[in-house]
């Protein structure tokens, strides 16, 4: 059976500083860079050492990782172990490609965030051409703040067609957005509803805890990032043990990477294979 591991490290530092960004905010020492590295390293060993199951990886470091050689190397070790299926990073997309090549491709998914404050849309547009010469599969997505609306509209304009751009709900202000807000980013993306609402999810069932867990850098596994009691530890026998489908314990889960687990939510149908990356089915 399949086993989606979403990986958030010690990492929390980034090249960007965007000001709706909830972490990111740390500038890390050469010191906490290697216990990242350290941590990394035994995660993808240990992976390594999974190879009775089918393992999906999604990387959402709390920071930009791609940045950094150590997760480059990663990313391409797990690309070639045969039974990982998927890696999958969120990214905001600033690094240098040429690690890419050193990957097996078909297995590669990038969740690329443009942030328009912070880089100019022809460099970001740019990489993503290449990434479609290279055959790489992602996803385009953006914090849907009213500022960021002609960004929007610029963006779909310069990206192909076939590639999903999804927008975020700035959801910290309440009744943010007016109708006409909303059919301008449904008009973008199809799926904008799902995300601009806080599922109610205690006591419904979701993949999280049993298909899918999170892990962190010390191999601590929890259901999801949003619920914060320790199940099992990757780095013991038995934490196969530990996982099972059991209802969700918190009160509303409002984030992509959490809803989209969720058994009476569509979303595994409509992302298929992509459903970590964020790359609907039929792009
Ligand atoms: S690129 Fe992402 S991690 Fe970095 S500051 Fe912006 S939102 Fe935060
Ligand atoms: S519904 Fe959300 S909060 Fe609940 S277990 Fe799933 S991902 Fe976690």
């Amino acid at each position: 059976m399949n086993l989606s591991i979403l990986y958030r490290g010690a990492l929390s530092s980034c090249n960007y500083g965007c000001g709706y960004c909830p972490f990111a905010k740390k500038v890390e020492t050469k010191a906490e860079h290697e216990h990242d590295r350290v941590q990394l390293d035994a995660f993808v060993n240990r992976v390594a050492e999974l190879s009775h199951r089918t393992i999906s990886i999604f990387f959402t470091p709390w920071g930009e990782a791609l940045i950094h050689p150590r997760y480059q190397r990663a990313i391409v070790a797990l690309t070639h172990m045969p039974h990982v299926n998927k890696v999958a990073i969120q990214t905001n997309l600033s690094c240098s490609l040429r690690w890419i090549d050193n990957c097996e491709v078909s297995k590669l998914g990038l969740w690329a965030t443009y942030h328009p404050g912070e880089t100019v849309q022809d460099q970001f547009v740019g990489t993503c051409l290449s990434l479609d010469k290279m055959q790489v599969r992602y996803s385009v997505g953006i914090v849907g703040l009213k500022e960021h609306f002609n960004a929007i509209t610029e963006i779909r304009k310069a990206l192909h067609p076939n590639v999903y751009l999804w927008i975020n709900a700035y959801k910290r202000v309440s009744d943010y957005y007016c109708e006409s807000d909303r059919r301008f980013l449904e008009s973008i993306d199809p799926l904008f509803s799902f995300n601009n609402n806080y599922h109610d999810s205690i006591g419904r069932a979701c993949r999280c805890g049993d298909t899918v867990i999170s892990v962190d850098g010390s191999g601590d596994i929890r259901r999801c990032h949003f619920i914060p009691d320790v199940v099992g530890n990757l780095y013991a026998d038995n934490f196969e043990g530990a996982l099972r489908a059991t209802p969700c314990t918190a009160a509303k889960c409002g984030c992509h990477i959490g809803y989209v687990h969720m058994n009476d939510l569509p979303l595994y149908d409509v992302f298929g294979a992509g459903v970590l990356e964020r790359i609907p089915e039929t792009t």
